[in-house]
């Protein structure tokens, strides 16, 4: 028979376990492609969300399509991040239990587009009581001005996030939003001060100076012209196409109002002094001491408070310039982002393996175990007591005598050497290794090799904001600078944590919500780097796969078995086959759906029954009792 393409064919299967070659990685991204091309952006892993970003407004976030999903189970319609959104809702109110969506992926995969989405979808079908409408209308205004104030253009993502993200929302008892808490993570500070060409500094600056109202800026002491500021002109890109300042400035105002933040005149003031700040000379005065020779700059920096404390300008500034900070700052933010993706690749694997294997000890189910790759060395190489990078460094830091970025390089060595996954330019056999030089070294992250510079590791582990500092913010006339520390951070006498170790506690605490709740999981794909639409590129998508654990997670899913369905549902879709079953089952669920199977000829290898549940192990069982259902 000429075999027709089928709709299955042309759009591919909608859950990747359904998947005949599931071990292929090519079949898997074929399915992802061809999907693609029909504008299907989200597609399963059984309860893992992919969603490839499409690069164009498609029209699937109605209300109409919200309305959709409400309340719908997971397989019975098409795979969207709604369907992840309700079941994660529903789950939460019949369980009771805490839950949370992990979204994952790599810069403009669409990892905040898809937050904003489940925000969306909550604060429309969730009930809500009209005292709670505002509190509904603060969580979704909450985004722009964190948007404003932590994202910026860069060169993979006009509108990237520049910071981590945990937000949680909580709900009554009747399931309507009552409270929520945002945290942040690692805020990429130095892009204040510096850009790459072709990037920007954070939205904020740009939408004040285009959208402010003259009355305001003169106040401030700013011209309407990003060119004249030395911090926004470092990536000679002040305007972007895809961006409107103007507008997103009406945007911003309105949420702060929203939010109920009341100081905004004062965040205004210390934004406008940020700018005058970079544009703040220092030269040499009379006897060769520092000075500032911009006084009008001066001025506008200081109204944010009252610093009447002396302060020394900053040592030896014959390069005029206070931004003249070094780039290097970016190297740890990218060894922090690494550390932080390999925990939460552990977690991802500890939770996926563990729910698994819970499913089926639950449903009294025997399985083989999967054998993975377990990042857990990686997070040990790095963060264990005593031998791990973060407490060599430490030591390091704290060390009398002359310690330096390269005797830190050296103890490394000495500890870690012959750690599979650390490697220096030194072989064991005393020859050296040109594929990392002599001031670096590798890690072998589970996503990839990653090559680190030590230069600076030192310092910027060091480098804390001066107490002294704190001291003066704390007491500031302004009501946002005086509240941006706790005062016992600033009494405190104990020695402050360095940097990593304070960033490797914060990631503690952060795991360890997370490990408290039931976790959905969303992985972003980016199809290209051109930022285009309909552009799917195979090699940059393997690699986001790859380094995603897809296969992973699609070969532990498909281990044991490859579908699960609730008796009730199974029976509900699938009874009209059967004369025993149809039109209604009177007896025991089981006994209903082992009637059904039986029926249907499924071979006893095929299938388990469990307590509530019946488990398939191929998908082509599946399709064809689908098939029988169409003819
Ligand atoms: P970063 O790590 O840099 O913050 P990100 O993963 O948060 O990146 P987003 O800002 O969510 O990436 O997405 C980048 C851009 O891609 C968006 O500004 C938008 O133009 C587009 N995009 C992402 N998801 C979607 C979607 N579902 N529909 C339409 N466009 C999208
Ligand atoms: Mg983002």
């Amino acid at each position: 028979m000429e075999s027709t393409l089928t709709a299955r064919d042309r759009v591919g299967v909608q859950d990747f376990v359904l998947l005949e070659n599931y071990t292929s990685e090519a079949a898997f991204i074929e399915n992802l492609r061809r999907r693609f091309g029909e504008n299907l952006i989200y597609t399963y892993i059984g309860s893992v969300l992919v969603s490839v970003n499409p690069n164009k407004n498609l029209e699937i976030y109605s209300k109409a399509h919200m309305e959709r999903y409400r309340g719908v189970s997971f397989y019975e319609i098409s795979p969207h991040i709604y369907a992840v959104s309700d079941n994660t809702y529903r789950a939460m109110r019949t369980e009771r239990r805490d839950h949370c969506i992990l979204i994952s992926g790599e810069s403009g995969a669409g990892k905040t587009e898809a937050s904003k989405k489940i925000l969306q979808y909550y604060a429309t079908t969730c009930p809500v009581t009209d005292n709670m409408s505002t509190l509904r209308d603060r969580l979704l205004q909450s985004n722009p001005v964190l948007e404003a104030f932590g994202n910026a253009k860069t060169l993979r993502n006009d509108n990237s996030s520049r910071f981590g993200k945990y937000m949680d929302v909580q709900f009554d008892f009747r399931g309507a939003p009552i409270g929520g808490h945002i945290l942040n993570y690692l805020l990429e500070k130095s892009r204040v001060v510096h850009q790459n060409h072709g990037e920007r500094n954070f939205h904020i600056f740009y939408q004040l100076l285009e959208g402010g109202e003259q009355d305001l800026l003169s106040k401030l002491g700013l011209e309407r012209n990003a060119q004249k500021y030395q911090y926004l002109v470092k990536g000679c890109c002040p305007r972007v196409s895809s961006i409107n300042d103007k507008n997103d400035w009406k945007t911003v105002r309105k949420a702060l109002t929203v939010i109920g933040f009341h100081e905004d005149e004062d965040l205004l003031n210390i934004i406008a002094s940020v700018l005058h700040l970079g544009n703040t000379q220092f030269g040499e005065g009379e006897n060769g001491e520092n000075q500032i020779t911009t006084e009008p700059q001066l001025k506008y920096v200081s109204k944010v408070g009252t610093m009447n404390e002396q302060y020394p300008p900053p040592p030896n500034t014959h390069t005029t310039h206070t931004h003249a900070l070094p780039r290097r700052v970016n190297r740890e933010l990218q060894f922090c982002i690494n550390y932080c993706n390999e925990k939460l690749q552990q977690l991802f694997i500890e939770l996926t393996l563990k729910s698994e294997q819970e499913e089926y000890e639950a449903e009294g189910i025997t399985w083989e175990l999967v054998k993975y790759f377990d990042n857990k060395i990686i997070c040990d190489l790095v963060e264990e007591k005593h031998k791990g990078l973060i407490s060599i460094l430490d030591e390091e830091c704290l060390r009398p005598g002359e310690p330096s970025d390269i005797s830190f390089l050296e103890k490394l060595e000495d500890t870690l050497g012959g750690h599979a996954h650390f490697v220096t330019h030194k072989l064991a056999n005393g020859k050296t290794r040109k594929v990392v030089s002599r001031e670096e070294f590798k890690l072998i992250h589970y996503a990839g090799e990653v090559n680190y510079s030590v230069n600076g590791f030192l310092d910027k582990n060091n480098d804390l904001l001066y107490r002294n500092l704190k001291e003066v913010i704390c007491q500031s006339d302004s009501q946002v600078l005086s509240q941006c520390f706790h005062r016992e951070e600033v009494t405190d006498q104990k020695r402050p944590e360095t940097a990593a170790t304070q960033f490797k506690n914060s990631l503690a605490k952060l795991i360890e919500i997370l490990r408290s709740k039931e976790p959905s999981y969303v992985r972003c794909i980016k199809p290209n780097d051109a930022k285009q639409s309909g552009r799917f590129d195979e090699a940059l998508v393997r690699h986001q796969v790859k380094y995603l654990g897809l296969m992973e997670n699609l070969r532990v899913r498909r281990a044991g078995f490859a579908y699960r369905r609730h008796y009730e549902t199974f029976l509900q879709r699938y009874k009209s086959l059967c004369p025993g079953t149809w039109p209604n089952w009177q007896g025991r669920l089981a006994d209903g759906v082992a009637t059904l199977v039986q029926h249907l000829g499924y071979h006893p290898e095929e299938y388990k029954l469990g307590k509530t549940k019946i488990f398939i192990r191929f998908p082509k069982t599946l399709f064809s009792t689908e098939d029988a259902l169409e003819a």
